[in-house]
């Protein structure tokens, strides 16, 4: 139930529902999601569906993961990316296939020991980790080609945008009217254009460290 072939599965599956990017599907292909589940849930894994990861978070839908990370790649190939929001470590697994540096932020300690411990196992050595609100970014890290934001919050964190390099793409989930919307912002020499990708649900992107 965990095997290549159930993986591959999946993989036709995102493929039917439009992902297209063949880097994004060779990622997912690759990274085994359920060392990313407790081992109970480890049969689910491959189902198209966020899990429980514990804390009250949620490990993404994979369509989700996917289709940010094809967002992010859009026209081009970014090499340095900020994820916040690390909780299983998923996203940040699937980006350190793609980019050459992936810095991923999280607010829950216990949670982001965990993903610590899966990136070593499966031996992926190009994230750095921070526990930190990611209101914040990664100041020091900055600017960023890419960033992708898996929590929703009422409005889009200012100082993201300030690291953000010219040509780099924001995809972050926004509180819109009662509901979230994936939305896409990218940065130009002149301000930013943003794009509305459709209804999603995430966990709220909280305040504080835990
Ligand atoms: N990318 C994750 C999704 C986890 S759910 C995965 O692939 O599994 C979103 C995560 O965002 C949670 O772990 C939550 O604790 C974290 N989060 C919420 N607000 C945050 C903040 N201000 N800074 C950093 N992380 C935050």
């Amino acid at each position: 139930m965990t095997s290549q072939g159930t993986r591959d599965r999946l993989v036709q599956r995102l493929r039917d529902d439009g992902i297209r990017d063949e880097r994004v599907l060779k990622a997912m292909a690759t990274i085994p999601r359920h060392v990313f589940v407790d081992e109970a849930l480890s049969s689910r894994a491959y189902e198209d569906s966020a899990l429980p990861i514990g804390q009250s978070q949620t490990i993404s839908q994979p369509w989700v993961v996917a289709q940010m990370t094809q967002v992010l790649m859009d026209g081009g190939s970014p090499e340095k990316v900020l994820e916040i929001g690390t909780g299983s470590g998923y996203q940040a697994a699937i980006l350190a296939g793609l980019v050459a540096q992936v810095f991923t932020v999280e607010r829950i300690e216990k949670l982001l020991k965990l993903a610590r411990r899966r990136f070593h196992r499966l031996r992926l050595k190009n994230i750095y980790t921070r526990h930190a609100d990611g209101h914040l970014g990664w100041p020091s890290q900055a600017p960023f080609d890419g960033i992708v934001v898996t929590a929703a919050g009422a409005e889009i964190p200012p100082e993201l945008l300030h690291q953000l390099k010219v040509g780099g793409i924001l995809v972050i989930p926004v509180e819109r009217q009662g509901a979230q919307r994936l939305l896409s912002i990218r940065r130009t020499e002149t301000g930013f254009e943003e794009k509305d990708l459709g209804g999603v649900i995430f966990v709220p992107l909280l305040s504080g460290l835990v």
